[in-house]
């Protein structure tokens, strides 16, 4: 890179090197940070190819080859992956304040707690989000208590309090940005589709979508997902049995693809149980059905469980062939579209706000775990390397 050591080395250019000398360092530096010489992945662009990505005042400037120009600082990201700062759309980032910065070292640049809280705790999350270093916000659970582990909060449908749920949304407009509803037997019984209805009767006069979780829910999909309005989602896309995706035979539910078409969001959502196996996986996406997102589910106990950070759950799919491009988009520019909030992220864009993640694309042998203790080995893994939030490059994890 041209800086302006360089430029004092060469005699032609030592009057320009010394204006540039006596000038404040603010003024000398066209850039703020560029990150030089990465394999820039950006689906939003339909970008795939070494470029640098120049920052300047907390935004993207420039994406280009070679891009001249002093810069404050740069990093190095040659034999990296340069993508979007990655967007987890199911966490439970909120339920702890060290939550987000953990994120954040993982590549993390905007996440949503996905109903840890209901109307009576959700003050402390919305907390957490607004002292957040990135980008946090919160689905407000339809259950007045939150989620209840292992017990399930939904067993007493009067928990499932519309008129608290609005005064929570009221309460916390700039962060909660839908209603999440835990639809699974163990949490809801029979009660699943009058909890869901409620979520709606909640979420609608604002505008707002609704998160249900599935997998092993007393109703069927057929019943469940007509409830579902356009831009809701449907995390734990791929539960086993009962009342899953698939039918008896394995073959897709045409009800899902049903629900697709007419704009229901599939999510991944990894979590540690019961929420995904491989044989699912495997079933679905032979048939072609991909998530839209990928999500974690996290928690700050999820290093040492199967979830270890998103990059590794994204990872999972290299096996089921999905393509790099289609990974990262499920992880920016996809999850960018499900929420309004993050209509601006996910994307390298010029202008937008520089969140970027620095991966490492390795190969080799790699174990995954599904939610059942299965294991099986991938020859590929997305490490996170640096992240960088509104143009500052943040500490990398330890
Ligand atoms: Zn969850």
């Amino acid at each position: 890179m041209l800086n302006r050591r360089h430029l004092l080395r060469t005699g032609a250019a030592t009057v320009a090197a010394a204006m540039i000398a006596r000038m404040p360092r603010a003024l000398a530096a066209t850039y703020d940070l560029v990150i030089k010489g990465g394999r820039v992945i950006d689906p939003s662009l339909g970008l795939d190819a070494v470029r640098d990505v120049a920052i300047a005042k907390g935004k993207i400037a420039a994406v280009g080859e070679n891009i001249a120009g002093d810069a404050a600082e740069t990093i190095d990201a040659q034999g990296k992956l340069v993508v979007p700062g990655l967007l987890d759309i199911h966490t439970h980032a909120g339920r702890s304040k060290e939550g987000p910065a953990m994120l954040l070292q993982d590549g993390v640049t905007g996440w949503v707690d996905a109903g840890s809280a209901g109307a009576d705790n959700i003050d402390a999350i919305a907390a957490t989000a607004r002292s957040a270093p990135q980008i946090g916000r919160a689905l407000v659970n339809i259950a007045r208590t939150g989620v209840i582990s292992p017990a399930g909060e939904l067993h007493d449908l009067s928990a499932a309090n519309v008129a608290l749920a609005q005064g929570a949304i009221a309460r916390h407009r700039d962060v909660v940005i839908g209603v999440k509803a835990r639809l699974s037997a163990n949490v809801a019984e029979a009660n699943d589709l009058e909890a869901l209805r409620r979520a709606q009767e909640a979420a609608v006069p604002f505008g707002l979508p609704v998160m249900i979780h599935v997998g092993q829910n007393y109703s069927p999909m057929r019943a469940i997902l007509p409830l579902l309005k356009r831009g809701d989602i449907v995390t734990h896309v791929y539960a086993p049995a009962p009342n899953g995706i698939l039918d008896d035979q394995g073959r897709l539910f045409p009800d899902v693809l049903a629900a697709r078409r007419r704009g229901i969001i599939f999510d991944f959502g990894n979590g540690t149980l019961d929420h995904f196996d491989w044989a699912t996986v495997e079933k679905a996406t032979k048939q072609g059905f991909w998530p839209d997102t990928f999500s974690t589910d996290w928690n700050t106990q999820s290093r040492t469980t199967g979830v270890v950070d998103l990059p590794n759950v994204m990872s999972k799919f290299f096996m089921f062939g999905m393509p790099l491009m289609q990974m990262i988009a499920c992880a920016t520019v996809n999850a960018a579209r499900v929420f309004p909030a993050f209509d601006d992220r996910g994307t390298l864009n010029v202008g937008a706000p520089a969140d970027v993640a620095i991966l490492e694309l390795r190969d080799g042998t790699f174990d995954f775990v599904d939610n059942y203790k299965g294991t099986r080995s991938g020859k590929q893994r997305l490490f996170p390397i640096a992240s960088v939030l509104a143009g500052k490059k943040t500490p990398a994890r330890a």
